[in-house]
């Protein structure tokens, strides 16, 4: 259900920034559902992502476009079938410059960090592309999973020790699994 009227509600079940924002465009398939559909998508997301504080970063058409065309290398990086261009995509993403932390002098003369503000959405698809190669070469590269219900196609790290996490959610997926699985018991 949305929570407000004539705004998609995103998905947060993936475990990791990249992995979040590949499920802007849910339902994977002949009829996807895309979740940044305007700029002020773009920039709900970012903040819902605990990307930036403070106002809504900015977002623009072109930035829109960047930004979905981002998530759909992402995507195909994560489910282990990206093309050269698309690991060019991410890495460009990934390797733009941003203004890094700083040190300060705070109370009683001794040295505070100062982290950025960023409030420009290039910068913050930055930061998604970041995450993708930190995940994509770390020891979580070969848990990214996609939902087990067919008609999800979210994406998730699945950090459980056996590794054997089906579900994007036990609430949403997990549940109508469970569901299905208790009636076709009981119908027999
Ligand atoms: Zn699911």
């Amino acid at each position: 259900m949305d929570t407000h009227p004539g705004l998609l509600d995103f998905r947060w079940y993936g475990g990791r920034l990249s992995v979040n924002f590949t499920a802007t465009l849910g339902k994977r398939g002949p009829e996807p559902v895309e979740r940044l559909r305007t700029p002020d998508d773009l920039s709900r997301w970012c903040h819902e992502a605990s990307l930036s504080e403070g106002p809504l970063p900015d977002a623009t058409t072109r930035t829109l476009t960047q930004a979905r065309h981002l998530r759909e290398a992402l995507y195909r990086a994560l489910t282990g079938a990206p093309g050269p261009a698309d690991l060019d995509t991410v890495s460009a993403w990934s390797s733009r410059s941003l203004p890094g932390p700083r040190l300060a002098v705070g109370e009683n003369g001794t040295a505070t960090l100062e982290r950025p503000q960023l409030h420009l959405t290039g910068d913050l698809l930055t930061l998604v592309a970041r995450d993708g190669v930190d995940l994509l070469t770390g020891p979580h590269a070969h848990r990214v999973r996609e939902c087990a219900a067919p008609d999800c196609t979210l994406l998730f790290v699945d950090e459980s020790r056996p590794g054997r996490r089906r579900w994007c959610s036990m609430d949403t997926c997990g549940a109508r699994a469970k569901m299905q699985g208790y009636r076709a018991r009981r119908a027999r």
